[in-house]
């Protein structure tokens, strides 16, 4: 198994060893109670796993019997660690409801399959039984797509896939690589590293997360300008099914009618479990550049992003803060520091430049051959020019680039303090994006503060555009507020609610690399209609006709 469960939070971000760095840094807890309107922050540590009673376990003796036939007694699990890691996934959501000892959705156990015929065994026999089946990759999920809900049946089993993360081949002649699907990134990338290729899919989930996981969410990494998203690297896939083997896939190109590949990807385990997967990789870049620049305000940013989307810049990455996410992570990061000359001259140059309190950052990243790199650069450079932009070096650049997978570790220490941190996206076309924009940027501002703890309390909330596509890009937002103590669950209902009402009304997807699980559930049906929810429906049909497969997620119930 690539990872141990025992090391990584079960409650939280990240492995458990991990170093609380912001633990004692009072002056940044005063800067952020000002910044979110409160007195002060009070300590509101989670609850020990010991102190909370799970739920009986429902599982049938025949049924665990059968289980532990396929698998044999060591990979079925339903010791309190194995169902609590594995009750729900990381959104913030699940965070709080696991932080308060909510463990109502454990599951009965946990199985830990090494082998795509394993899994078919297990699914068979789940189907034949009527229990429940949540795949789960690295539970990283962020909106409750692996929740362990039982549905409309008894009880619930999770198969955790992280036993199965074995290379298959690589085909460097090809350029693809065949891997099981519970590989982590790290172990993948390690692995192709070796033979000098990368998939270069880097989501910010990158340590934990999964190429399952990744396939199933049609997830983007950070880089997707430069090496795409899940349906861009693809090739072919093995999905096990309760009903047999589903193969899609495994050519170049193919005229063949629709691609059942698209049925794969994004299916979220309710179709069934993507048990191998064939993905298309590239060399490792020999040069990589990250850069940062400022831009005056958001809209020259976003057009800036759009020319170059739209004239094939090939940039490998091009992530434009707005004005609120620019000044809070330059506040964050002064805080308690000394304010010396040089920033003081800083300041002093970027105002006479015409930067004042809409400046926003963008960081540009730039991977591949050395030609290619210095081209992608040169022609960036001329589009930030010709919208007034100020080249701030490499600097910028490294220093994102060496906090990439950073900051999710600062989720648990806020939430020690009351402080929520959440964070949703969507994606429109580039003529309806500065709509979408203000509208769901207005809409968290007001829930956060019709929902605050106190009169005077309110939220931070900040966008990035971090994909792009000639057509459009994606808006992702980071929301920090007070949380409105003994009644979060209906604050984060509320903020949720506003925000995707918000999105549905103004064009945007519910969902650019997140997905549906069981939090967008509501608003799935205005966006895929009700004809698109039926052939989703007839498909769950054909493949899962028990209904076995992660009931409640994707797919609203009839
Ligand atoms: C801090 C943080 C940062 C994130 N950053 C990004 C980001 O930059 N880009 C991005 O795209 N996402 C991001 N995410 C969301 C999440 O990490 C991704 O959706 C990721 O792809 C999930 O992978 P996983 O292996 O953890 O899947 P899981 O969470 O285990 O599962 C996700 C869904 O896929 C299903 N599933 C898992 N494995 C399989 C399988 N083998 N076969 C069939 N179904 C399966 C599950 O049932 C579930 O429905 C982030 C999440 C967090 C918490």
């Amino acid at each position: 198994m690539s990872i141990d469960r025992t090391k990584i939070q079960w409650n939280g971000w990240g492995w458990a060893a991990h170093q609380d760095d912001l633990a004692g840094n009072e002056a940044l807890w005063t800067w952020l109670a000002g910044e979110l309107g409160m007195p002060a922050l009070l300590a509101t540590p989670a609850r020990p796993l010991e102190s909370i009673a799970l739920p009986p376990v429902r599982l049938s003796a025949d049924a665990r019997e059968r289980f532990t036939a396929l698998l044999g007694a060591d990979r079925v699990r339903d010791d309190a660690y194995e169902r609590a890691f594995h009750a729900l996934g990381r959104s913030y959501h699940d965070v709080l409801r696991m932080r308060a000892g909510d463990l109502s959705t454990a599951p009965d156990a946990v199985l830990y399959p090494r082998s795509g015929d394993e899994v078919l065994g297990v699914l068979a026999a789940a189907a034949e039984l009527g229990i429940a089946v949540v795949p789960y990759g690295g539970g990283t999920s962020v909106v409750g797509a692996v929740t362990a809900s039982a549905g409309p049946f008894k009880s619930a089993i999770t198969v955790d896939l992280s036993g199965m993360d074995r290379i298959v081949e690589i085909d460097p002649v090809s350029r693809t690589a065949t891997v099981e699907a519970g590989i982590h990134g790290p172990a993948l990338e390690k692995a192709l590293g070796a033979r000098g290729f990368t998939l270069g899919h880097f989501p910010q989930s990158f340590e934990f997360s999964t190429v399952g996981g990744w396939i199933a969410h049609r997830g983007a990494g950070q880089g997707s300008h430069g090496y795409g998203r899940a349906q861009d690297w693809l090739a072919a896939a093995k999905l096990a099914t309760p009903r047999g083997v589903l193969g899609a896939g495994g050519f170049p190109g193919s005229s063949a009618g629709p691609q059942l590949l698209d049925l794969v990807l994004g299916s979220e385990g309710v179709f069934g479990i993507v048990t191998e997967a064939t993905l298309r990789i590239v060399p490792v870049p020999a040069v990589s550049d990250y850069r940062g620049y400022l831009f005056r305000d958001f809209a020259s940013g976003a057009a800036a992003i759009r020319e170059a989307a739209q004239a094939g810049v090939a940039a490998t990455m091009l992530r434009l803060s707005d004005a609120a996410e620019t000044r809070f992570y330059r506040a964050y990061g002064a805080v308690g520091k000394r304010r010396g000359l040089r920033d003081r001259l800083a300041d002093l140059v970027l105002s006479q430049r015409g930067f004042d309190d809409k400046a926003c950052a963008l960081i540009a990243g730039f991977e591949g051959e050395a030609d290619g790199v210095t081209r992608a650069r040169a022609a960036f450079d001329a589009i930030a020019r010709r919208h007034k932009a100020m080249a701030l070096g490499e600097g910028q650049g490294r220093r994102w680039k060496a906090g990439r997978f950073h900051g999710p570790y600062l989720r648990d220490p806020m939430m020690d303090r009351g402080v929520g941190v959440d964070t949703l996206e969507t994606a429109t076309s580039w003529s309806k994006l500065n709509d979408l924009y203000v509208a769901v940027q207005s809409a968290l501002t007001g829930a956060i503060q019709g929902s605050a703890p106190r009169e005077g309390a309110r939220g931070v909330v900040q966008c990035h555009i971090s994909h792009a596509y000639p057509d459009g890009a994606s808006l992702y937002f980071t929301y920090i507020f007070p949380r409105a103590l003994e009644r979060e669950i209906e604050q984060w209902r509320a903020i949720k609610t506003a925000a995707s009402d918000a999105i549905a009304a103004n064009g945007g997807t519910i969902s650019h690399h997140h997905g549906v699980g069981e939090d967008h559930l509501p608003w799935i049906a205005h966006e895929k209609g009700a004809l698109g929810i039926d052939v989703l429906r007839a498909v769950k049909m054909a493949l899962d006709p028990k209904g076995v497969m992660n009931p409640g997620k994707l797919i609203p119930p009839v």
